[in-house]
This record gives structure tokens, sequence and C-alpha cells, in this order.
């Protein structure tokens, strides 16, 4: 149990701390909920479904020209605002984690290739 305020002034930043510290943790509720909001309408409004093989589960965000920003970096509020912008500007569509997956390997090897300055023109593996 917290000591109780001496004096009047004291009860006064007691009780200031308190609104403030509930504000914050209002405004952090909901922009969680914001941010579901947002990912829920970019996939009902992208399909709902992998752009390559059409499986609905499970589905994620692929950028298919790479992203500027890194997820970890940002709240899910801030992701989810990146993803919408993202989406404006073309550069957001749906895969499955599978297809995901198998596109992000592909572009390693190709950068594997660039950087090793190969003029191999193998196909690639996969
Ligand atoms: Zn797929």
């Amino acid at each position: 149990m917290r000591a109780l305020p001496a004096t009047l002034r004291e009860l006064a930043k007691v009780a200031r701390r308190e609104r403030e510290r509930e504000y914050h943790r209002q405004l952090q509720i909901h922009r969680g909920q914001q941010a579901r909001l947002i990912r829920w309408w970019l996939f009902n409004v992208m399909g709902d479904r992998c752009a390559k093989c059409g499986a609905i589960w499970p589905l994620q965000l692929d950028h298919p020209h790479g992203r500027t920003w890194e997820p970890r970096k940002l709240n899910c509020y801030a992701r989810a605002v990146a993803y919408l912008k993202d989406w404006a500007a073309g550069n957001l569509r749906i895969l499955c984690a599978s297809c995901n997956h198998i596109d992000g390997a592909r572009r390693m090897h190709e950068a594997r290739i660039r950087t090793q300055a190969l003029n191999s023109t193998e196909e690639v593996p996969f």
C-alpha cells in the first residue's frame, strides 16, 4: 500500500501523475486497436489471400521491392502506418508464409551472386 501524501500540493501531484499514467495507458490501447484495424483493412483491401498461390493461411505482408524501414525499430502502430504508406506506394502484397520464404531465399541468393560479382547465369535452384 502506498503512503498517504502529506500535503495538499503532494496530493495534487500524485493525482496528476495518476491521470497522466492513465491517459498514456488508454492511448497505448487505442494505438494497438488502430494498428489492428489498419492491418485488418489492408488484408481486406488486398484480397485476403496469397498473391502467388492463393492460399488463405498463414498470410504475411511482403514488400516486392524491399522496404526502407526496420520493423523491429517501430512499435505496432508505427509499423501499421508504414505498411499503409507502402501499400499506397504500390510496394506491398500478401503472400503466404511459404511463398514469402521462397521469395526471400531467392532474393538472398540473387544478392549473393551480385556481391560476389559472378557472371554466373545459373538458374536460381528454386
Ligand atoms: Zn502462397
